[in-house]
């Protein structure tokens, strides 16, 4: 069997707290890892920003909620779910992904978890596990899953590294360069035709 193991920001949604520092006004929100490497520092700072501008959950949600998916993103995953067993591997929280979760038929997600006290602010955030998107990889090839990966970003090649095959969307042009092993897809008719050849399957063409 094989099973198709896909980022989800960049891939089938916009970057969320890009879209939320701009939806906000508040650019620092915006800030990556790309800036901060040292993930627990960013989100310690994403928290405290988020209190000094009184933004609880339902008030990012709220933002969230009038984003869309990717154009053509919820057509790609009807097809790739017709083909394949999918699940959604990602850095962000369930409760920021919801909205777009309810947009792209609820697929299965993994991804980490927000504590939320009672004034409905974010009081905590827990990630899943150390290296989730590797570690899930790992976990399916256990099962005598075939994985098929698919990202965008630096935080995707641990797990092309353990996937069968992987597949690179949209990449920044200096990560397709280090990483020229990958085949990459920038439309999402090319990232059919990618997932078709990476699997040991004839699928029916896209
Ligand atoms: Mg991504």
């Amino acid at each position: 069997m094989e099973i198709a193991c896909l980022d989800l920001e960049g891939v089938l949604t916009p970057e969320i707290w890009v879209a939320v520092a701009k939806q906000t006004g508040i650019p620092e929100l915006a800030t990556t890892t790309r800036q901060i490497p040292d993930y627990d520092q960013l989100m310690r700072n994403r928290l405290k920003l988020l209190k000094q501008h009184n933004l609880g959950l339902k008030e990012i949600q709220a933002v969230i909620a009038t984003l869309d998916p990717l154009d053509g993103a919820p057509e790609f995953l009807n097809w790739l779910r017709h083909h394949f067993q999918v699940v959604i591997l990602s850095d962000t929280f369930y409760q920021f992904a919801a909205p777009f979760m309810a947009k792209l038929g609820h697929p299965t997600l993994l991804c980490h978890n927000l504590t939320i006290d009672d004034r409905g602010q974010i009081a905590a955030y827990h990630l899943r596990q150390a290296n989730p998107k590797r570690q899930a990889v790992l976990a399916f090839k256990s099962l005598y899953y075939r994985c098929i990966a698919a990202g965008d970003s630096h935080n995707d090649t641990a797990m092309f590294a353990e996937a069968d095959a992987a597949i690179f969307f949209r990449p920044p042009p200096e990560l397709a360069k280090k990483f020229p092993q990958y085949p990459q897809a920038n439309t999402y008719p090319e990232f059919q035709t990618e997932f078709t050849k990476a699997s040991h399957r004839p699928l029916t063409p896209p």
